[in-house]
C-alpha cells in the first residue's frame, strides 16, 4: 500500500539511505555512518573532477568548493582523496598529509580532513538536538549557530595541521616563511604566473621531495656527486643556486 500525502507519495527511505529535511540527514543512519548514496555520488563527482582537463590549481579549488562539503561524514574516503590530491600535486605517496590539510591562509592546500568532520558533524548534531526542544525558530536559529561553529572548528582544524607541519624538521621552518605571506602561496588558488612546469615542482621542491642524488631518503647511501658538474653534494641549494651548467638560468631568473 502506497501512503500519499495531497496526492504526492511519501518517499520510502531504504537501508542506509537518508532523506534531507530541513538541511539535515535523516534516516537509518548515523551521522559517522554515511548515507550510501551520498557516499557513491560524492566520489563519482570527486574522480570527474580529478580526472579531467583542468589545470591543477582549478582541480583543487573545486575540491574544496564543491565536493567536501557533500562528503559530510566520508572518513573512508579520506585515503583515497589524500592519494589522489597527492597525485594533482605531482607528490609521491609518502609525502606528509599536514601540506593537503593546513589551511590556504597557510601557504597549504586546505583540503577538509574528512574524519575530523565526521566528528565535528556529529558534535553540532547533537549540539542542535540539545537546545532545539522546540518548533521551527529553535530549529533555524540553532542550524545557524551550527553552521558557524562548524566552520570555525573546520579552520581550527587546518590551523593545526599548519602547526604540526611547521614542526616538522626538514621542512617546517621553509613552509612557516611561506605560510607567513599569503602571496608566497598564490599558485594555491590562482593560476596567475604558474606554468605546469613550475606547478610539478614547487610541491616536491618544498616537502624536500625532489629526487636528488644528494638527499636520497633510503639507508642506501648512492653516488651523492651532481649529475651535471661533478660538484660533491647534489642538493636543492647547490642546484637552484650553485651549479654553474645553470648559470644562464640563474641571470635570467636574476632578470625577470
Ligand atoms: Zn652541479
Amino acid at each position: 500500500m502506497k501512503v500519499r500525502l495531497m496526492g504526492q507519495p511519501i518517499p520510502v527511505i531504504g537501508e542506509r539511505c537518508s532523506h534531507r529535511y530541513l538541511g539535515r540527514p535523516v534516516g537509518h543512519t548515523r551521522l559517522s555512518c554515511p548515507p550510501l548514496q551520498v557516499l557513491a555520488e560524492a566520489e563519482q563527482a570527486a574522480r570527474l573532477v580529478l580526472n579531467n582537463a583542468l589545470a591543477p590549481w582549478q582541480k583543487l579549488d573545486a575540491l574544496r568548493a564543491f565536493i567536501l562539503p557533500r562528503l559530510t561524514a566520508t572518513a573512508p574516503f579520506d585515503a583515497e582523496l589524500r592519494w589522489r590530491v597527492k597525485g594533482v600535486l605531482q607528490l609521491p605517496s609518502r609525502a606528509c598529509q599536514e601540506y593537503l590539510h593546513a589551511s590556504t591562509s597557510r601557504g597549504c592546500v586546505g583540503l577538509t580532513e574528512l574524519a575530523s568532520e565526521a566528528d565535528i558533524l556529529l558534535m553540532a548534531s547533537q549540539w542542535q538536538l540539545l537546545t532545539s526542544p522546540d518548533e521551527f525558530v529553535r530549529e533555524t536559529a540553532a542550524s545557524q549557530l551550527q553552521e558557524s561553529a562548524a566552520a570555525l572548528l573546520r579552520e581550527a582544524v587546518r590551523q593545526a595541521a599548519a602547526e604540526r607541519l611547521y614542526r616538522l624538521p626538514h621542512h617546517g621552518k621553509l613552509m612557516q616563511t611561506i605560510g607567513d605571506q599569503r602571496v608566497s602561496s598564490h599558485y594555491m588558488y590562482s593560476g596567475s604566473f604558474t606554468r605546469f612546469a613550475e606547478w610539478r615542482f614547487v610541491h616536491r621542491a618544498q616537502l624536500g621531495l625532489v629526487p636528488l642524488n644528494g638527499v636520497r631518503r633510503s639507508r642506501v647511501r648512492g653516488d651523492e656527486r651532481c649529475r651535471r658538474c661533478g660538484y660533491a653534494r647534489e642538493t636543492l641549494h647547490h642546484v637552484l643556486c650553485d651549479c654553474m651548467p645553470h648559470s644562464a638560468a640563474f641571470q635570467r631568473r636574476h632578470n625577470a
